[in-house]
């Protein structure tokens, strides 16, 4: 008789940056072939999803209700693609209404399954409640966390302790996470900046991060050799396991149909590009839900132009217009800036979404001009492409001083979505990493190391395989020997 497949359980926040690794992580578990896998989300983030997945697959999507005007947001607010930043919260507060539903559904897949429970549950960074709900209904419960060890170790320290508001400086050290060495007041994003501990994001995020503790352990999308300091720091501070298992990167076939708003990317680009001399090309992009200021954007303009270097740029509305309204380049770009590169087919400019990885492995690529959403740097890594970074947001500015000062794959151009940007400096910077200099060898070679790195750390072959599918491997031993311990202890009481 066919052994009966274990169910997983997959729930991201809903978030293109959070349910595009989610949904890596599944086909790469899906790959296993031992499981099967129920990916769950809110009706419009399921309708999208379904025709993301590669053909043949088993995941099994699965909607739970969500009315978003219930929660004082706008209709058919199921993303944070479609709302501006202040209303990210108001998104992430409504997502705790989902209990209920998430766990009726985890209690009907036990039902389907003849009492057998899910192997486990696998859950979003933002949904530390999904542990109590799984501790209740007996199932082995993981976070995965889709940003880095380093990044995701300053962030957990910083709201958990809020050292900003005790020091007296502007720059301070975290109480527990002293291998991240000191932050500047500048590396941190708004709301961290302002969080008093009253506000409404301090106590989502005390109650979300405290929700840890109820967890078996954190899947990391990272790698051991590279981010072993977050890994520790988490090791150490949860007293539990974090399984460094990654890059999960989205199979090439798959991306081409995850769009922003489910719009497929502009492949225009990857025509241009192929026409470009090797290594010669910058590629500018700030992630998926991220843009910059006018002033911001139109010094980049000139900076990019003033370099001589060609790039493709993902252009959306700069700040204070609605992200997802038409590009205006006449008014936001420098005059004739548009025609200008078109004519001379120096840039090529992207409106609002790219076919990322594809850009980011053509051998005409050189760099990556970046906010450093950890998706973004992996993807890069992973091709031995070195980054420029421009933090935004949440972790972003401890992965730039992670990749900067750890790693030496990345220099710092900016910080933030309102510091002043000359075009001098981008100039200067896009010259340091582009061209001949010695910190743009050095650069070079550190990606490329970090690339055979990541090869090694993904290696399945059996006798040698590599960290991060030894991790996997330890991941899933740990959900079967919990769950068997817990049916023996269940069955000695019962007897
Ligand atoms: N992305 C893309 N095309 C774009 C912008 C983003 O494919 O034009 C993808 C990118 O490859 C990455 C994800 O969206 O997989 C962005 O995730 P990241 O963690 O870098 O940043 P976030 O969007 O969460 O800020």
């Amino acid at each position: 008789m066919a052994q009966r497949k274990e169910n997983i359980v997959i729930f991201p926040f809903m978030a293109q940056g959070h349910i595009i690794p989610f949904l890596a992580l599944a086909i790469q578990i899906q790959q296993r072939k031992k499981y099967t896998i129920t990916f769950v989300n809110t009706p419009l983030n399921i309708k999208k999803l379904s025709s993301s997945l590669p053909p043949n697959s088993s995941i099994r999507l699965v909607e739970i209700p969500f009315c978003s005007s219930d929660h004082g947001l706008p209709p058919d607010t199921e993303n944070t693609d479609a709302i501006p930043y202040h209303l990210v919260i108001r998104l992430l507060e409504a997502s705790t209404s989902l209990r209920p539903s998430f766990k009726k559904l985890i209690q009907d897949i036990t039902e389907e399954q003849n009492g057998q429970r899910p192997l486990c549950i696998i859950a979003d960074i933002f949904f530390g409640w999904t542990a109590s709900v799984a501790k209740e209904l007996n199932v082995f419960h993981a976070i995965f966390s889709g940003a880095s060890g380093y990044g995701l170790g300053c962030y957990y320290s910083l709201w958990m302790n809020l050292p900003h508001r005790k020091f007296n400086s502007n720059e301070f050290s975290l109480p527990d996470f002293p291998e991240a060495s000191s932050i500047h007041i500048t590396q941190l994003a708004t709301n961290i900046l302002e969080a008093d501990g009253a506000d409404a994001w301090s106590i989502y995020q005390k109650e979300n991060l405290s929700g840890w503790l109820k967890s078996d352990g954190i899947l990391f999308n990272t790698l051991e050799e590279l981010d072993d300091i977050g890994l520790l720091y988490f090791r150490r501070k949860l007293g539990r396991p974090a399984w460094p298992i990654g890059p999960v990167l989205l199979p090439m076939e798959s991306r081409a149909r995850v769009g922003k708003g489910g719009i497929s990317p502009d492949r225009r680009c990857i025509e241009w590009l192929s026409a470009k001399p090797v290594n010669s090309v910058l590629f500018v992009s700030f992630g998926s839900m991220n843009t910059i200021s006018a002033s911001q954007m139109m010094n980049l303009a000139m900076g990019l132009e003033a370099s001589g270097k060609n790039f493709i740029w993902v252009v959306r509305p700069p700040i204070g217009f609605d992200i997802n309204s038409e590009f205006r380049a006449k008014e936001w770009l420098p005059e004739g800036f548009e025609e200008r590169i078109k004519d001379s087919r120096r840039g090529f400019l992207v409106y609002n979404w790219a076919p990322q990885v594809e850009i980011l492995s053509h051998k005409s690529l050189s760099a990556f001009l970046t906010h450093c959403g950890w998706n973004s740097v992996l993807e890069a890594l992973s091709h031995g492409v070195p980054m420029i970074g421009w933090p935004m947001a949440a972790e972003q500015f401890f992965n730039v001083k992670f990749l900067e000062e750890k790693v030496g794959v990345c220099v710092e151009i900016a910080r933030g979505k309102s510091c002043e940007v000359r075009y001098e400096d981008v100039v200067a910077k896009i010259e340091l990493v582009m061209n001949e200099t010695q910190v743009g060898k050095d650069m070079r070679r550190k990606a490329c190391q970090v690339m055979e790195m990541i090869k090694t750390a993904m290696t399945e072959e059996e006798g040698g395989k590599g960290s991060s599918v030894k991790a996997m491997d330890d991941f899933f031993s740990a959900a079967m020997s919990t769950r068997e311990k817990r049916e023996s202890r269940g069955k000695k009481i019962g007897a």
